[in-house]
């Protein structure tokens, strides 16, 4: 053996009595941690199980850092263990000069996540996928032969990677200045976040804007919505590739239901690159390329542009598919966006507390992600991470100012674990972080706005809004249920609004003298004073309610408006006399007993039996003791008085902060009842939203539209196909509460009305008469979002669909009976590929693939347990649980680039039936 190799032998054998630090100074080049230590002497890890973390000496530590936001199915996952263990036991490595299956299908389980994506090319990291995004750039550019270009543009604060090509797009000057010259020399850093200079520096010698949806290593700053929009606009105009480096943010990260970052933004770049969370921990990076990008190109232009040894390696694939296939399962992500809210509203509660000993409290638009950053006034980054270490805590930091502490755990994280972290992170605040002066204030957040012009428009950093998660409403009892609507704040009204209700018995007309008197009850909504400030839609019926039409008139005047009166019971629709001066002379004595001047409005509404007269003279009698009721302390006796079937009330309410200063800017609370006759096609049902701020009408009315139409409310739901005659829904304010700025006012609006009108409409579904599942219905790969709007509603209405899920029998058939049938009706040239191609999931088991069922005896058990589990107890006055029986249909699996919706239903019971074949008594 010759005497050099005898030589490094030796000293490998006496590593045994060294100390990790001394083993890291004799034998690796220093360019991490100074003096070899790596966060604590003597500390090695070398266990993980979930968010935790094992060290050497059996200590445990919950993981707020994940490896740098890699290990999102945390430590040692049992699926993805056994998978790359198997994989190595067959074979690890061929390169690409041959195939192996793994990569082949990561592939397409990659693009079939990605819509818009057409190609893709493996790396092993972040900083290869965007070495190889920008060298395609160049290919596209290149080949179109448009002329020179060779200015690239990147962002202020912006991370890609430390190899040479990412590097020169890089800004972090510390790492980017001792390199130069630069591999790509003509780079151009603009602020982040601002229109002006996208629009000056934007032009025909540009090959490529490279850009993070959300900057990581920068300080958890998101871009704002407009900003990506009109780099896509401008980078079209100008024949400009779009680069999103998602290697952060990609896969799960951006949170709010979101797989890919630029999903959240409406944008479709031209290329996507990724990398850390792709394998949970085994290298592998990736770029995903437009479909309509590169197919721009011939094929042929493509070969021999790039290449590496261990790209799509067979282990890290099989790895990064059993990655995908649980990140993509039915109620991951969405797991992720409730945690994720979960600690972005801990996170702002602890900013509350410490006041200024935290500037910003960063997180991605949506507000529900796993993924924060606290920017701190002062450098005390390194002591937070230490404190939080002593406490057994991770966590890391970003960007090079100490001034930015990140949390990105693993996307598995639980509440518990969270409450942890949360807890460690503000006595390390506390501890480590000197309450600053009022000036080092001021001087940070100028520096925030100077980082970009317009970061501090960033939308997520002007406002917030906060709703708790409906499950924290589950509850055990009426008394339980009630006690957690009003510590949770639901019951709140805004400022400036009272409510009073009351309730009278009446004999009605319609029935024989001999019959059991009813009971009416009537609720008056009342802003302090009248408003012009109010949105409204209705009933697309052709059999409006006469309310219905009374409101109409009044919408469209547009004047002043003093209060809403409304009744359960009747309808007030089609009645003997019409029923337009009944509702008129109920109108006429509320403004009375209220004293509101004779040009002030009144809205009214009613609801129950249809066809019936209003017992005008007893509500006319009634109507004074509203007046003595009245109070704005709680809108839960509102809630409780519009009922009818309904068997518990329903009621939601968001505050929008301002998270730079913590101050609450407004409030948005709603009340809804439902029950049946419930397909709305606009509103549904009788739904109320009160606000405080101060906005124009106009404003409301198209934040209204908004949030009705949005996902998950409104026009997204059904209970028995009827869509009603008196469906209503109106939003007013006081405007006891300065408007918001015009700059944030829309959106700030919309997000809480949208929450809240998203929840009550969910809660509707859950309350549905004799509702007994919620079932959740998503339709993917469409080719309209018409048809997937369509085929969800036609399996959430299906009776036969309905029934089975009713008696916990998973007759499948009925699923695809119910889409056969639609879509064979509106779009018989879909219905070949829809047969062949769909997929069906319930409750995340694969039932139906390749045109045939895929069922066994032990799905069969799996899914009555599954269906079971969804049950909720039969007419209980409280919501039980929240879950939902997941129905998802892909009708294009290979591609997925298509429309999607997402519809709510109710199963059909016999509880159904029974209320309503005695609906009158
Ligand atoms: N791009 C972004 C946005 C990143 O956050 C990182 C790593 O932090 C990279 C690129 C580089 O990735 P890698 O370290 O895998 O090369």
């Amino acid at each position: 053996m010759p005497k050099a190799v005898y030589q490094s032998a030796r000293s490998l054998a006496s590593s045994t009595s060294m100390t990790p630090e001394e083993m890291e100074k004799k034998f690796i080049v220093p360019t991490y941690a100074a003096g070899g230590v790596r966060m604590r002497e003597g500390l090695v890890f070398d266990k993980g199980v979930g968010s935790r973390v094992y060290a050497e000496d059996g200590s445990e530590f919950v993981d707020m850092g994940a490896g740098i936001a890699v290990t999102v199915l945390g430590h040692g996952d049992k699926e993805w263990a056994a998978a790359v263990a198997d994989q190595v036991g067959k074979v690890a490595h061929v390169s690409n000069l041959y195939h192996t299956r793994p990569s082949l299908e990561l592939a397409e389980k990659l693009l079939g996540s990605a819509p818009g994506m057409g190609k893709v090319f493996f790396s092993n990291s972040g900083t290869e996928a965007n070495e190889g995004a920008l060298k395609f750039a160049r290919v596209v550019q290149n080949a179109r032969g448009e002329g020179l270009r060779d200015r690239f543009i990147g962002f202020k604060q912006s991370f890609h990677g430390r190899t040479l090509g990412a590097l020169s797009v890089t800004y972090k000057p510390g790492i980017r200045e001792p390199f130069k010259p630069l591999l790509i020399p003509n780079v151009d850093h603009l602020p982040f976040n601002s229109i002006p200079d996208l629009e000056k520096s934007i032009g025909p010698d540009v090959v490529a804007v490279i850009v993070e949806p959300v900057q990581g290593e920068g300080g958890i700053s998101p871009a704002r919505r407009e900003f990506l929009q009109r780099a896509r606009e401008l980078c079209d105009e100008h024949g400009v590739m779009l680069i999103f480096d998602e290697v952060q943010i990609g896969l799960g990260r951006q949170g709010n239901g979101r797989v890919w970052g630029y999903e959240e933004y409406g944008v479709v770049p031209d290329f996507v690159t990724l990398a850390k969370p792709l394998a949970n921990g085994l290298p592998i990076g990736a770029v995903m390329i437009n479909e309509k990008t590169y197919d721009s190109l011939e094929p042929a232009t493509w070969l021999g542009t790039h290449g590496s040894t261990f790209a799509g390696n067979p282990v890290a694939a099989r790895a990064a598919n059993v990655v995908l296939d649980k990140v993509l399962a039915p109620g991951f992500l969405e797991n992720v966006a409730e945690n994720g809210r979960y600690l972005i509203k801990g996170l702002d509660a602890i900013k509350e507390r410490v006041g200024d000993r935290i500037i910003q409290v960063r997180r991605p638009l949506g507000d529900a992600a796993l993924y924060a950053g606290l920017q701190l006034p002062s450098a005390h980054v390194p002591d937070v991470i230490k404190h939080c270490l002593s406490k057994n805590v991770l966590v890391l930091g970003a960007g090079d100012t100490g001034m930015v502490v990140r949390l990105c755990p693993p996307l598995v994280i639980t509440k518990e674990e969270l409450d942890i972290a949360l807890a460690a992170l503000e006595d390390a605040i506390m501890t480590c972080v000197p309450e600053p002066s009022p000036e080092t204030v001021a001087a940070v957040k100028a520096d925030n706005e100077l980082a970009g012009p317009e970061a501090a428009d960033a939308e997520g950093t002007k406002f917030t809004v906060e709703m708790p998660v409906a499950t924290e409403l589950a509850s055990t009892s009426v008394e339980d249920y009630e006690k957690k609507l009003n510590a949770l704040e639901h019951t709140k009204l805004p400022e400036g609004f009272s409510i009073g209700t009351t309730t009278f018995e009446f004999q009605p007309e319609e029935l024989p003298e001999t019959a059991n008197p009813a009971s009416m009850k009537i609720t008056v909504i009342k802003p302090d004073a009248p408003t012009d400030m109010y949105g409204a839609m209705f009933t697309q019926n052709a059999f409006p309610g006469a309310p219905v039409r009374v409101c109409r008139e009044i919408l469209a005047e547009r004047g002043p408006l003093g209060a809403l009166v409304i009744n359960n019971k009747i309808s007030n629709v089609h009645p003997r006399a019409g029923g337009v001066s009944d509702a008129r002379a109920i109108c006429k004595r509320t403004a009375e007993v209220l004293g509101l001047p004779d040009d002030v409005a009144v809205m009214p509404s009613s609801t129950g039996v249809i066809g019936w007269r209003l017992p005008v003279d007893s509500m006319l009698e009634a109507l004074p003791n509203v007046k003595s009721d009245m109070q704005s302390d709680s809108v839960l006796p509102a809630a409780k008085a519009i009922m009818t079937t309904d068997t518990f009330p329903k009621a939601r309410s968001a505050v929008i902060r301002d998270p730079s200063s913590g101050t609450i800017l407004g409030r948005v609370t709603g009340i809804a009842k439902g029950a049946g006759m419930i397909e709305p096609n606009m509103a549904t049902m009788l739904v109320y939203v009160m606000t405080d701020i101060k906005a124009d009408g106009e404003v409301l009315q198209s934040c209204l539209v908004d949030a009705v139409n949005a996902e998950g409310s409104f026009n997204r739901i059904s209970v028995d196909a009827d869509q009603s005659t008196s469906d209503s829904i109106v939003l007013l304010s006081s405007g006891k509460r300065a408007a918001l700025d015009k700059s944030f006012e829309r959106s700030a609006l919309t997000a809480a009305v949208r929450a809240v009108c998203a929840d009550l409409a969910q809660d509707v579904v859950r309350n549905g008469e004799g509702t007994e599942h919620v079932m959740k219905c998503k339709v993917e790969g469409a080719p309209s979002a018409k048809l997937a709007h369509g085929i969800a509603k036609a399996v959430v209405n299906s009776p036969l669909c309905k029934t089975g899920i009713a008696g916990n029998d998973p007759n499948l058939g009925r699923i695809i009976a119910a889409i056969g049938s639609y879509v064979g009706k509106v779009n018989p040239d879909f219905a070949k590929s829809v047969a062949e191609n769909c997929t069906i999931h319930v409750g995340g088991e694969l039932v139906f693939k390749n045109g045939e069922f895929d069922l066994d005896s032990e799905k069969e058990v799996k899914l009555i347990k599954y269906l079971e589990d969804c049950q909720l107890p039969n007419a209980a006055g409280y919501p039980a649980h929240y879950k939902t029986v997941d129905i998802t249909i892909n009708l294009n699996p290979s591609k997925q680039t298509g429309f999607e919706s997402v519809v709510y239903g109710a199963d059909l019971t016999d509880t159904y039936v029974e209320v309503n074949a005695g609906y009158r008594s």
